[in-house]
């Protein structure tokens, strides 16, 4: 039997970075990708919850980029 580990879905593939000075508390990564950003409660700016991003994160975390109006979430593979 194979020892126990991480699926090959569930391996990291990416990195993601936030600048928050950036963030203008939209909410749409919240919303897109909220295993990997959440808000804080005061001003509503991002809050990375992991800066590891899992294969089936990935779709989710790239359209985040994509959608964020300010620019505020990078990608490193
Ligand atoms: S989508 Fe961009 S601007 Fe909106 S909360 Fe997320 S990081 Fe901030």
């Amino acid at each position: 039997m194979c020892s126990a580990g991480p699926g090959r879905a569930e391996r990291w593939i990416m990195r993601v970075q936030v600048f928050r000075d950036r963030c203008c508390g939209s909410g749409n990564c919240a919303a897109t990708a909220p295993e990997v950003f959440g808000q804080d409660s005061n001003e509503g700016r991002v809050v990375l919850r992991s800066e590891e991003v899992s294969r089936l994160q990935a779709e989710s975390v790239r359209r985040a980029v994509d959608e964020c109006p300010t620019a505020a979430i990078e990608l490193a593979q």
